[in-house]
């Protein structure tokens, strides 16, 4: 079996290092898998709410080693860290208070229409679901697919990224300390390779990815084969419009963040930046300027904004992309390479001008603080640029302009539109995206519903 690294992106140095799962051991856990789902189901709302509110303090008490176990396998400032574990405990908190209501049946209008004394609807869990996951939130990511899930009665079953191992473990044991019973939620130490046989296995029922477009591709073809339920969460080009009426500043303020959270590799990171040439300059020179100012560093210290990419092949692709751009004629206003005295995987913040569709930062999802910037002469030119991209999750449109905002809501080809704001994933909202960028939704109630049976319930 190969082995599973855990490696500190800061320094290079590994942390720890873990056999793969035999098959046997990967035999055991899926059988404790299926041995969980009636066990679960028979709990109940109000156990299994008990039991994810248990979890969830739980992991609010162990903020400061899971935090610190996340900065030291991915990278991403310890501040953020810890953002990530409370939105993890949160959105644990708000399935417990929720999901009943998420999850009641509707009775059905008229019994008469359908020729029944009564006619309703259910939602009953699916059974063990698999949830393939990336490592940019390597306990959100998690928790957004595990609480709605375990709450709904299924039964989960982890497929971490390779590069986090320790927050894979960790998270294999978290739930059943929390109370769930054993094999409610497990995780599986396996590469890539061994997914599939997984998604095959009779005794998983469905399987939820959030990764890249090519894991994407496979999982759903897998998936397809045997005709289980998937839902995709894949990569984003997220654009982020700006218009003349924009409060300029805050539009600077918050494309910074929006760009480079998470050391620029989530999702739902703005990455094109669509600016009318009213405003572009002045746009461009503010922007340019505070991403240059950010603070690059170690991700442990208090101080720090930009810590390193999670993985060396990482920052190989941006460097790639970037390359690309400058051999064919774009303009770098900041940035472009390593900042000088680090070794761990970093790359300066960047920000690109000149964009043409002969490189492939134009089409081309970029995975680190990289932004590229369009001077545009209109909405509709803005529009046009947004929509030209394989991608659709999230988008950003600033302006204080009605009709402009109303017509960018309704074109907009994305999973969310945030109009003067950022992108982000908040339990309560629907998350996901159209076109490469996946299909179904998590979070909120739509994201419960994924993993259930809508049955339909006719009485004579
Ligand atoms: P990958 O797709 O390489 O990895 C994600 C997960 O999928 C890992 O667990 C990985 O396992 C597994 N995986 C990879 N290839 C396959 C395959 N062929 N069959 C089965 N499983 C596979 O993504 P990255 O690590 O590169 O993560 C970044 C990508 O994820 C970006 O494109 C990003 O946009 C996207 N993403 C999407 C989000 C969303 O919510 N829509 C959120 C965060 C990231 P292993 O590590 O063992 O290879």
């Amino acid at each position: 079996m190969a082995t599973i690294r855990s490696i500190d992106p800061t320094t290079g140095a590994e942390l720890a290092a873990f056999e793969e799962d035999t098959d046997e051991v990967v035999e055991q856990k899926l059988y404790a898998a299926a041995a969980a789902v009636d066990a679960l189901e028979a709990a109940g709302w109000d156990l299994r709410a008990d039991w994810m509110r248990a979890t969830a303090d739980l992991l609010d008490s162990e903020t400061e080693q899971v935090a610190a176990m996340i900065t030291a396998e991915m990278g991403k400032p310890l501040a953020q860290a810890k953002a990530e574990v409370a939105k993890s405990a949160y959105a644990m908190r708000f399935y417990a208070d929720k999901a009943r209501d998420f999850l009641t049946g509707a009775e059905l209008a008229d019994p008469s229409v359908v020729s029944a004394s009564g006619a309703r609807t259910e939602f009953d869990p699916l059974g063990v679901v698999l949830a393939v996951m990336p490592w940019n939130f390597p306990i959100w990511q998690v928790v957004r697919f595990a609480a709605p899930a375990l709450m709904a009665g299924n039964v989960g079953i982890l497929k971490h990224a390779s590069n986090v191992p320790q927050s894979a473990l960790y998270l294999g044991e978290l739930f059943t300390r929390g109370g769930f019973p054993e094999g409610a939620f497990s995780t599986l130490l396996i590469g890539s390779r061994r997914v599939e046989a997984v998604i095959r296995d009779p005794r998983v029922a469905a399987v939820t990815l959030t990764g890249s477009e090519g894991a994407g591709r496979s999982i759903a073809a897998t998936a397809g084969d045997v005709l289980k339920k998937a839902v995709l969460e894949l990569g984003g080009s997220d654009p982020f419009i700006v218009m003349p009426s924009a409060k300029l500043d805050d539009a600077v303020e918050i494309a910074v963040k929006a760009r480079t959270s998470n050391n620029g590799q989530a999702c739902i990171n703005a990455k094109r930046f669509i600016v009318h040439t009213d405003i572009y300059d002045e746009f461009a020179e503010k922007f340019a300027a505070r991403m240059a100012a950010l603070t690059i560093g170690d991700p442990v210290e208090a101080g720090t904004e930009i810590g390193p990419l999670a993985t060396e092949s990482g920052r190989r692709d941006i460097e790639e992309l970037v390359d690309d751009a400058r051999d064919k004629g774009a303009d770098i206003l900041t940035g472009g390479g390593r900042p000088a005295d680090t070794e761990g995987w970093f790359y300066q913040p960047t920000v690109i001008a000149g964009i043409t569709d002969q490189m492939r930062l134009f089409a081309e999802e970029a995975f680190g603080p990289v932004a590229s910037l369009y001077r545009v002469d209109s909405l509709e030119a803005a529009l046009e640029i947004a929509n030209d991209s394989d991608f659709g999750l999230g988008s950003a449109f600033w302006s204080t302009d009605q009709a402009e905002i109303d017509q960018a809501v309704r074109r907009i080809e994305a999973g969310a539109v945030f109009v003067n704001g950022m992108t982000i994933s908040y339990p309560e909202l629907p998350f996901g995206g159209i076109k490469h960028s996946g299909y179904g939704r998590e979070l909120s109630a739509e994201g419960i519903r994924e993993f259930c049976n809508l049955k339909t319930v006719w009485v004579a």
